[in-house]
């Protein structure tokens, strides 16, 4: 019976990862598809680089090009102050994933305004827009490459100097040293393994070399061991000094820092404001703290 328990969980397993991978596969292909539609301005507006940046979106509605009848995302109002941290949360589906798509143009809205500052985002140069925003993805891909390579991603033309600076700000120094051949190490799919509090902060490394003036950071779900959370999350209050951070985020400890939380719902947001506030005033974000903060609730009761 155990036997059978154990490859029903793997099979969930293996299936979750197998709709995961056709979920990218599917958004890559409608991108390759849609990649044209998006434009260069034809007199694209310079951005000053180094200038921290505001975000607002002003009343935008989203269609996939895909699902034209139903909304990704409806009546989006959101305000984001230089140098500030907002926190997205909501069920899955909500549309946390399609504004950061947004933000990036990988697609522009059907109706309303994202701004960068002063500027609607469609009037801004495609390769500034590039050079300004940080993504740190959910599950950070490790190229098969040593370590110099995996980091100087961030920014081609980093020094060694730079690189080693980048991995001890991220909280990475310290293990790349100990791997079998420091920062020489291989990794990738041949390559030496890493956890993934460890690939996570690679991924942050590389975002501190390139040092975006937005930083997009989609959190990883699964649960890290109390010391790899600790390096993580030092690693990321490191990065988000000094610039405007959207997270997409699933642990307590991110929500909490925030300056803003932003709850959303089917595409719209239904409330927002910081932790006190919305544990006192929002049903779905109660909601939400006992599902996903459950384990990070019980860990931090009982190391208290
Ligand atoms: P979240 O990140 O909050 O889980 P998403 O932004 O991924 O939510 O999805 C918002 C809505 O858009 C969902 O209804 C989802 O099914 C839909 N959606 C997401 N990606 C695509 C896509 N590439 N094509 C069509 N619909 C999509
Ligand atoms: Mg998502």
């Amino acid at each position: 019976a155990i036997m059978v328990a154990m490859s029903v969980a793997t099979i969930a397993e293996v299936y979750g990862e197998l709709q995961r991978a056709a979920g990218a596969a599917s958004r890559l292909l409608e991108l390759l598809q849609i990649d044209s539609e998006i434009k260069n301005a034809a007199n694209p507006k310079p951005m000053q680089h180094g200038n921290e940046i505001s975000i607002a979106f002003n009343q935008v509605d989203f269609y996939y090009p895909s699902r034209p009848d139903s909304a990704a995302l409806k009546g989006i109002n959101l305000s984001i102050p230089k140098g500030k941290i907002v926190a997205l949360v909501g069920p899955s589906g909500a549309g946390k994933t399609t504004l950061f798509e947004l933000l990036q143009r990988f697609y522009d809205p059907q109706k309303g305004d994202i701004m960068f500052n002063s500027e609607a985002l469609t009037q801004l140069a495609l390769t500034d827009l590039r050079h300004c925003m940080g993504m740190v993805p959910q599950h950070p891909v490790l190229f098969s490459s040593n370590v110099w390579h995996n980091i100087r991603y961030g920014n081609p033309d980093a020094s060694d100097e730079q690189v080693i600076e980048a991995a001890k700000r991220a909280h990475a120094h310290d293990f790349i040293e100990q791997l079998p051949e420091g920062y020489d190490s291989f990794l990738g799919e041949q390559g030496v393994r890493l956890s993934g509090g460890q690939k996570q902060r690679i991924a942050i490394a590389r975002a501190i070399l390139k040092d975006p003036e937005v930083l997009l950071l989609d959190e990883a779900t699964s649960a890290l061991d109390a010391q790899s959370e600790f390096h993580v999350q030092a690693a990321l209050n490191e990065l988000m000094l000094h610039r405007t951070t959207l997270i997409i985020a699933h642990r307590l400890a991110t929500v909490t820092h925030a300056d803003l939380i932003v709850v959303m719902d089917k595409g719209k947001i239904v409330d927002s404001g910081t932790h006190q506030d919305l544990l006192a005033q929002s049903e779905l974000y109660q909601r939400l703290c006992e599902l996903q903060f459950d384990k990070a609730q019980t860990v931090n009761a009982s190391t208290a």
